[in-house]
Order: structure tokens, then sequence, then C-alpha cells
């Protein structure tokens, strides 16, 4: 027999994927290949660390039986600190941005969980944010327990421990380029520190959205991509891991996100899409030997109302049904 002894030991050793026509269409001769991290069983990489916040808080007494989770999470962090409540017997409680999507929100209370929606054009220290709304429920729920994936430790340590060392085994040690999106920072900062511990020439690259504040402090403001991209620098953040920073608009991702759909078959949200177009400008020069490992974050299934619909994306995003028509290609 060949089981998991429950659904959390399921969490990880995801596909590595080679972006095949994408590559050709492009032009690219290193081998460009994408980590499937939306095949987790919460649907995301923040499967990863949900459960080690959550295992990491157990073991120093901090989260006791009958414990509440409260957390400032937009919806991936959410579903997986979710899955792991439900196992556990925790209650959850979550508080996001009213930016993010109706079916993340309703996601979350599918699985279980009481939602709080806080303004998104707040700025992170005023009262109604969704992070002070979180540190108030923390500090007043009985037995409350707030992970903080943006200051804890075990979120970058659960990427250093499996993604890391799963993209080092699935390449043969022989990847040159990590190229990620960045939110919290857990994933670049755990698997580009692991990566650069094994081999230091590995190159580590952020893909941010533009409006961030990793590509650019001084212009920062809203912008349509989720999950990526902050407003602060989060205290996981470490920037001596990562070598170099790339700015990508919401139309470049979301162009990208309906690409990689049509021509790869992969489904993916919008921080995916980002990502690829970061990977492949980053590839685009390289050697044949080289080896760009990049990744997909989450389902596109979140997003259905999104970058999947035409009407939304012409109307957010500018983007016409008629480009829309056209092969979209980062280079002409
Ligand atoms: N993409 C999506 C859709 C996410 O939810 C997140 C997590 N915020 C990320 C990318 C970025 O991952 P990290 O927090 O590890 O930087």
């Amino acid at each position: 027999m060949d089981y998991h002894e429950n659904i959390l030991a399921a969490v990880g050793k995801t596909p590595l994927v080679r972006l095949g026509r994408i590559s050709e269409g492009e032009g690219i001769e290193a081998l460009l290949l994408a980590k499937a991290e939306f095949m987790n069983p919460g649907g995301s990489v923040k499967d990863r660390p949900a459960v080690k916040m959550i295992e990491d808080a157990e073991k120093r007494g901090l989260l006791r039986p009958g414990g509440t989770i409260v957390e400032p999470t937009s919806g991936n962090t959410g579903v997986g600190l979710a899955i792991a409540a439900a196992i556990k017997g925790y209650r959850c409680v979550f508080t996001m941005p009213d930016k993010v999507s109706p079916e993340k929100r309703d996601l979350l209370r599918a699985l279980g969980a009481e939602v709080v929606v806080a303004p998104t054009a707040v700025p992170p220290d005023d009262p109604e944010s969704y992070y002070s709304v979180s540190d108030r429920l923390a500090e007043e729920i009985p037995g409350g327990y707030k992970p903080d994936q943006y200051s804890n430790p075990a979120n970058p340590l659960s990427h250093y421990e499996t993604t890391g060392p799963e993209i080092w085994e699935q390449t043969a040690g022989r990847i040159t380029h990590f190229v990620c999106g960045m939110g919290t920072c857990g994933t670049i900062v755990g698997v580009g520190r692991y990566l650069k511990e094994r081999n230091p020439e590995v190159r580590v690259i952020g893909a941010d959205p533009e409006g961030s504040i990793f590509s650019d402090p001084e212009n920062v403001h809203p912008y349509l991509v989720e999950g990526v991209g902050e407003d602060f620098y989060p205290q996981t953040l470490d920037m001596s891991v990562v070598d170099d920073v790339v700015q990508v608009t919401d139309r470049e991702s979301f162009l990208m996100t309906r690409r990689l759909m049509n021509e790869e078959g992969i489904f993916v949200g919008g921080s995916g899409g980002m990502a690829a177009v970061a990977a492949i400008r980053v590839a685009k020069d390289l050697p044949a030997e080289a080896v760009v490992v990049t990744l997909f974050p989450d389902s596109g299934r979140g997003y259905v109302t999104k970058v999947f619909n035409d009407e939304w994306l012409e109307r957010e995003a500018g983007i016409s049904r008629e480009e829309l028509k056209r092969p979209y290609r980062v280079f002409e």
C-alpha cells in the first residue's frame, strides 16, 4: 500500500514542468522550468508555510488544543491553515483586504473559517487595516494565536526545508537561476537561501508587480495582481538572498496568465503569469546549459471572474478582446 497518514503529509513534492511551447515562442535556448505549487492539497504554495507555522507554534506551546488561529491572509495561507486546523481541531479567523476576489472569501468560509474583511486603501498601521484588525482579534480572543506569516521564521524555513531541496533534487543540482514572486518573501528567501548554500553561483531573482515596494519604493500604488508585492518590507525578507528584482506590469502578468493556459495548459493565478514574464526576461539571453526555474504559486480557479473573465480584463486592466486573440509575446 502507498498512502499518506493524512492530507498534511501530501503537502509538497510538487512536479517541475518544462515551459516548452513558451520557450520556443520566445526564442529561449535555456531550459525553462516551473514548479507547480498549485498542485498542493490546498491549491497553493502556502500549504507549506501554513503547516510549518502551526506545528512550530504547537511545539513552542503558543497554540494549545481548542485554540484559535488568527491571520491576515489574502486566501492561500488561509486555505493551508484551515486544512491543518480541521485535522488538528483549531478555530480559524482570517482578516483580508476588500480587493480580494469573492471566490477566495467564500472558499475560506467553505473550509470552516470566519472571515473579516477590511479596506485595502489604508496604510498597514491604520487601525482599520487588515493587519491591525488581526492583531486586535488575536489579543481579544482567548487562546488566540497569530502565526504572522510576515514575521514568522517558520514561513521561509518551510521553503528552506522542502521547496528548495525539491528543486535542487529535481534539477539534479543544475539549476542556475531561480525566479520567484515576492509577497511575504517566504518562498524566495527560503528557497534562495537553500540553493545558494548548495551552490553560491545560483542567481535568485524576484518578480514584483509595478506598484509594489520591492522593485520601486518611490512609486508604491495599488495594482491588480493578487498575492504578490507589498507596500511595506516584511520581516521575513532577507535581501542578501535576492540578487535582482524584475518589475512586471498588471497587463504583462495577465496576458501571460492567459497564455500559460492557452499554450501550456497550465491554469494559474496572476502571480504565476507575473513570475513567468520575469523568468522569460531572465532566460532570454542565457545559453542552452542554463536552467531557469520559476514557481507557480496557485491555481486559476480562484480567478475565474477576474483574469479569466474577458469583461473584467477589459474593464480593470484595459486588455481588449482583440488583444486577447493575438498571441502575446514578451519578446516580439
Ligand atoms: N502568489 C500568490 C497567489 C500568493 O498567495 C502568495 C503568498 N502571498 C505569493 C504568490 C507569494 O509568496 P510568498 O508569500 O512566499 O512571497
